[in-house]
């Protein structure tokens, strides 16, 4: 039931191409783009192809790259090369097939619920910003066909308290712009995350230069959000592997060591370990594609 569809992003140095609103852009065959502003960089994207390889690391792939810069140049009219994409990432999204062999833009981006005659519950497709809405459908089809009596709350429950970046305890050597992204990526447990650079002065520090993300970032997501792998910290929980995936793979950067050693401090790794996990990293990085190699 599911037409799987690779869809690939690449963010670009907003140095090269700032922009300070949404923009969506035309290429080639007259498929539309976004370009955003995105945790202070540019981001490019989407595009939508019929996909049938690996699901374990999906590349971001190679004419994908060239046909976003080649539409952001274009808009832009500027010159854009694979050179100067800092991160790329490629996701597969799991749409419905209408059985039809239409474009998967076409395709049924809603969620659909099915029940086998064994009583097994499936659920398809849908968005991220559909998932609540797909798990009331869910547990509204089990609560039915139970014959209970449970009516849904989930529009009751909030989904966290946001906070507003000048509230937040400062910590020292927190650099300044490092508040407002965690106020926007924590909402109020940003001061769970400061609580642990007060603690141990070294997590202020940022884990790859330039970048506001925090080593208590790695922390935090080691002790709070089941983070046991350097790729989940860089990948997975902070953006920093797509952002900053060229400065993050260079030869001789140490940022993949510094989150080992903090989430090891964590998890009770190792030296061996932490060495370990840091090169577990750079092959995850390499079979996910996140650097794009210039032509
Ligand atoms: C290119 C693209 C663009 C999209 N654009 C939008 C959009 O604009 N708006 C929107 O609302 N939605 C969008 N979506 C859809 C949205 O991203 C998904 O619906 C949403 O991420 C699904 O969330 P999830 O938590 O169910 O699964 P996921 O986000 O896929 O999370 C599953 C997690 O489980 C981990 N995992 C898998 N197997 C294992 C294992 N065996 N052990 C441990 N961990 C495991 C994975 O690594 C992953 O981190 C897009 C998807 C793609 C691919």
């Amino acid at each position: 039931m599911i037409r799987p569809s690779r869809g690939t992003h690449i963010v670009l140095p907003s140095a090269l191409l700032p922009v300070n609103a949404g923009a969506i852009a035309t290429g080639e065959g007259g498929r539309t783009i976004f370009v955003l502003p995105w945790l202070g960089q540019t981001l490019v994207g989407t595009t939508d192809n019929d996909y049938d390889g690996d699901i374990e690391h999906v590349r971001p792939a190679e004419e994908d790259v060239d046909f976003l810069l080649d539409a952001a140049g274009e808009f832009f009219a500027t010159e854009l090369h694979a050179g100067d994409v800092a991160g790329a990432f490629a996701g597969v999204r799991p749409l419905i097939s209408s059985g039809d062999p239409r474009k998967s833009v076409d395709i049924s981006r809603k969620a659909e619920l099915y029940e086998t005659s064994s009583g097994m519950v499936t659920i398809t497709g849908g968005k991220l910003t559909t998932w609540r809405r797909m798990a009331k459908l869910a547990v509204d089809r089990i609560v039915e066909r139970n014959g209970r009596h449970a009516p849904c709350r989930t529009h009751e429950i909030p989904l966290g308290m946001a906070v507003e970046e000048a509230g937040l305890p400062r910590a020292e050597g927190v650099a300044e712009h490092a508040y407002g992204q965690l106020a926007r990526r924590y909402g109020h447990a940003a001061r769970d995350v400061l609580a642990l650079a007060l603690e141990r002065s070294e997590l202020a520090r940022p884990i790859l230069s330039g970048h506001p993300d925090l080593l208590a970032e790695a922390a935090y997501a080691a002790r709070r959000e089941q983070a046991r792998s350097v790729g989940d910290v860089l990948l997975r929980r902070t953006r920093l592997g797509l952002v900053g995936a060229r400065a993050l793979c260079v030869a001789g950067e140490q940022a993949p060591e510094r989150v080992a050693a903090t989430i090891g401090d964590e998890l009770g790794w190792d030296a061996a370990r932490r060495g370990a996990e840091a090169a577990a990293f750079r092959a995850e990085a390499r079979e996910e594609g996140i650097v794009v190699t210039a032509a």
